[in-house]
């Protein structure tokens, strides 16, 4: 446990991320200095915040102090006072440890939104990388990625609509599936596994076609934008089930004005040649098959039982049936991976060449079987963890193998907890980026999400031209939903109205 002692209380969080992100194996807590903390406590960092005044001191060896003197009209200045204070901290870690980090004092989870504003200010691109680097300490090839990909963004969000009012009239609608064949071991998700629940379905589709009606009835007149089934995996349904929640979509939905519709087919043990003509025949345009790997121990040791040899048939079973937006996710530090097995991995993607590639950088989620099981034993974790990972590496890696597939990145998110301290990219062949990744990632229109543990929102553009989001949730215990889904629809019409 890393003790961290704070003179102003209001910078908690952002001086708690930060120093996670230099130490993301240990424990944080930040204490007010003005309360008592554990008796045994002794804190590594005292980090002051005053008028004029920002200093970080390391408190155990008293070896290393680091402070700037600033403008008092700075510290009236909130917004702009507690960049400083993080880019001041940054730079104190930076050189305590030794270390940087490649998106600076970036902890939140939608880099690119910020170098997107910038655009939409009427930056350059050239400006655009500047502020990253500068304002955010971003690394030279960290704000160039962002850069890139928001300025690709701006382009495909341009072909839905002109501006940012324009966008904000459209919608998109998720609905979420919360089962799965087998629970992977890495997986926070809402995800029931498909045997033991196989009579809740009925009454979840059920519940799910009331708030359908409702976004028929609320949205009507509304442009849609995209479709997403997400899940959980929305191919444990069976090709009848999937045939009849997905035709209620189209039957009470105006779907005319779609772009894009599509089911995550993620596991390959859910997949088959019926289920796949089905998504076919309804409209369904892009799926994802998910190796994450391609190393069947793995496979075995996460608990996913889909094996590769599956994985690979699925996917020809989906080119077969034609589908030509295929997305795969891949996962960089599983456990027991080594960067042997990352090569092995992308060797198996380039031959197969989706159309769409999400890598992630795996996440230690809480909620997950490998949280628990890491917290609870020391052997597990010099099992289960990766030491042997190189994750800049391993992103150079991906980035060359989806560049030699013709894949450009396109979408771009961070996590809590994520490997490296990096981020998880999406590639795309042009005209095969996920649209819907985009809206949701840009938080730039409404996304109406239906089903058991799922978050809506909803973006109001103000006169100034700022967004304005409030979130819904519903419950993510299956019965819980089910039983009080007139309460759920309740809470998004309030939120809508
Ligand atoms: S298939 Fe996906 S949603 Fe289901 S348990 Fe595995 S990671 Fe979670």
């Amino acid at each position: 446990m890393i003790y961290v002692t704070i003179n102003d209380e209001s910078f908690i969080y952002d001086v708690h991320s930060l120093i996670k992100a230099f130490y993301p194996a240990e424990d944080i807590r930040v204490i007010p200095d003005n309360q008592d903390g554990p008796k045994d406590m002794c804190p590594k960092f005292a980090v002051y915040a005053g008028s004029d005044l920002i200093s970080v001191k390391e408190c155990v060896s008293d070896g290393y102090s680091r402070s700037i003197t600033i403008s008092n009209g700075l510290y009236d200045d909130r917004p702009a006072y507690k960049s400083e204070l993080k880019r001041q901290l940054y730079n104190a870690l930076t050189e305590y440890t030794g270390h940087s980090l490649p998106w600076g004092t970036l902890t939140g989870i939608r880099p690119t939104k910020l170098a997107m504003n910038c655009l939409l200010h009427g930056a350059d691109e050239a400006k655009a990388v500047s502020y990253m680097k500068d304002y955010y300490l971003c690394s030279d090839k960290k704000a160039h990625l962002a850069t890139d990909i928001a300025l690709r963004e701006r382009r495909i969000l341009h072909g839905i609509a002109d501006n940012a009012a324009a966008l904000a009239t459209g919608y998109s609608l998720y609905i979420g599936i919360p089962f799965c064949p087998s629970r992977c071991m890495y997986c926070s998700f809402m995800s029931y596994p498909i045997a033991t629940h196989t009579k809740a379905i009925a009454g979840y589709i059920e519940a799910l076609k009331k708030e359908i009606d409702y976004v028929a009835s609320a949205f009507g007149g509304r442009r849609l934008d995209s479709i997403y089934i997400g899940g959980g995996t929305p191919t444990t349904l069976s090709a009848a089930q999937l045939s009849g929640l997905i035709g209620y979509v189209i039957d009470r939905v105006d779907i005319s004005t779609i772009r894009e519709f599509t089911v995550e087919a993620g596991r390959a043990d859910s997949i088959d040649r019926e289920k796949l003509t089905v998504l076919k025949e309804l409209g369904v345009d892009r799926i994802s098959v998910n190796p994450q790997t391609f190393n069947e121990e793995t496979l075995r040791l996460i608990g996913r039982k889909a094996t590769a040899a599956q994985t690979i048939e699925a996917y020809e079973l989906a080119r077969e049936a034609g589908f030509d937006n295929i997305n795969m996710d891949i996962i960089l530090g599983l456990p027991g991976e080594d960067m042997d097995d990352i090569r092995y991995t992308l060797r198996n993607v380039a031959c197969l060449k989706p159309d769409d590639l999400t890598v992630h950088s795996l996440a230690l989620k809480r909620g997950s079987r490998l949280a628990e099981i890491l917290t609870e034993s020391k052997d597990a974790c010099d099992k289960l963890r990766n030491t042997d990972i190189d994750y800049e590496t391993a992103m150079t890696l991906t980035e060359e193998t989806a560049a030699s597939i013709g894949l450009k990145p396109y979408y771009l998110y961070r996590q809590k907890n994520i490997s490296g301290n990096l981020e998880n990219t999406g590639y795309a062949a042009a005209g095969r980026e996920g649209i819907y990744n985009i809206l949701m990632m840009e938080e730039v229109q409404d996304i109406v999400a239906c089903g058991a543990g799922t978050v809506s929102k909803h973006v109001a553009i103000q006169p100034d031209g700022s967004a304005l989001i409030t979130r819904c949730d519903t419950h993510k215990d299956l019965k819980l939903y089910i039983n009080d889904i007139d309460m759920m629809i309740e809470r998004k019409k309030k939120m809508y109205a």
